[in-house]
């Protein structure tokens, strides 16, 4: 069992596969151009597999894939399959922006991936354009409803944004649970990558948002999950992720892997090892203390919080969120 510095039980790894993407979300992408780590230096799917392997004999059982944009690596029902194949019982998922997932969602579903999450900002066609900087709702939402065709579980991430989307928080929980799917609304989260000026909102007035329309109670965390729920009073439970809340890390579990090898302790902060060289030489014993050692020195929590708006310098789109 995996245990951090602060005693927090570790068993949830989120790999992203790649930190490139299609869309240039004002939130997440820097506006001016930038350069790509080489595609040389990504970690295959078998070496990335590798620490899965190790991840998981330390007890790691949930796992999400994640980017950038997962979907624009090829051959990722491969990813899948060998992850799904080696332990029975993992909880795999995949969060992807949606736009190629008409393609694949039949493929991933063969390969044994039973739930994805699809960021779903808007459901004005000019509005999502402007967000993600590309025309991409029509094929997000297609992609939406093959995934759902096939029989994955879909739930829908949306960031709520002031004087952009935030008039249309209850319009998208409606879409979503008019296919039966759970949205998990996130705070924007300031970051240095992100588009100046741009204003989330709180988890408080989005859910002032949402009273306009329903009276809503609280359930509450869900075991470890970052999302505090609500239902409302027609019985749909929808999720708000509230990292600028004080509590938001307390039952923090998880740690990220960047397809460099990079092992992040904490979303927010720039600290990071590197697992590359152990698993290029499949030294399984010091990826194991590598691990350990990120672990151990796992931050207490961010310094996002409702009182500041501190900006984190770690950029979304290699974290994979
Ligand atoms: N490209 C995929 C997508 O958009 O779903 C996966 C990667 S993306 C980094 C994962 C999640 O992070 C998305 O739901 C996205 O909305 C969220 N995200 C990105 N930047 C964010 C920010 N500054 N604040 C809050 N959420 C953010
Ligand atoms: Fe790409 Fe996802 Fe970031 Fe948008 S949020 S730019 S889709 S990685």
């Amino acid at each position: 069992m995996l245990i951090d510095g602060h005693g927090r039980r570790v068993n949830y790894l989120r790999i992203s596969v790649t930190e490139r993407c299609n869309f240039r979300c004002q939130y997440c992408m820097p506006e001016k151009p930038f350069s790509w780590v080489p595609r040389e230096n990504l970690l295959s799917f078998e070496e990335l597999f590798s620490f899965v392997k190790v991840a998981i004999d330390e007890g790691v059982d949930k796992i999400r894939i994640t980017g950038g944009e997962p979907l624009l690596r090829e051959g990722l029902d491969s990813f899948v399959r060998m992850i799904n194949d080696h332990k029975e019982g993992l909880d795999l998922a995949l969060t992807t922006n949606g736009y190629l997932l008409e393609d694949v969602a039949g493929r991933l579903r063969d390969a044994g991936l039973k739930r994805i999450n699809v960021s779903i900002d808007t459901l004005k066609a000019d509005v999502a354009a402007k967000i993600a900087q590309k025309d991409v709702l029509e094929r997000v939402l297609a992609g939406v409803e093959k995934a759902l065709e096939v029989g994955l579980k879909v739930k829908v991430n949306m960031v709520p944004l002031k004087g952009i989307n935030d008039d249309e928080i209850v319009d998208v929980m409606e879409y979503a649970k008019a296919r039966g799917m759970r949205i998990r609304y996130i705070e924007y989260m300031e970051n240095v990558h992100a588009a100046a000026g741009l204003k989330g909102l709180s988890g408080k007035e989005i859910l002032a948002r949402v009273k306009e329309r329903y009276t809503i109670r609280k359930i509450g965390r869900e075991g470890s999950s970052p999302a505090f729920n609500y239902v409302t009073d027609d019985g749909y439970t929808f999720g708000v992720i509230d990292p600028h809340k004080h509590d938001f890390c307390e039952s923090c579990n998880r740690i990220r892997l960047t397809a460099e090898g990079h092992l992040i302790p904490c979303l927010y902060f720039d600290e990071a090892m590197s697992i590359r060289d152990a698993v290029k030489a499949g030294d399984i014993g010091r990826a194991t203390e590598i691990l350990r050692e990120v672990l151990r020195n796992k931050p207490e929590k961010n310094r996002w919080s409702e009182e500041s708006d501190e900006h984190s310098a770690r950029a979304f789109y290699e974290t994979g969120g």
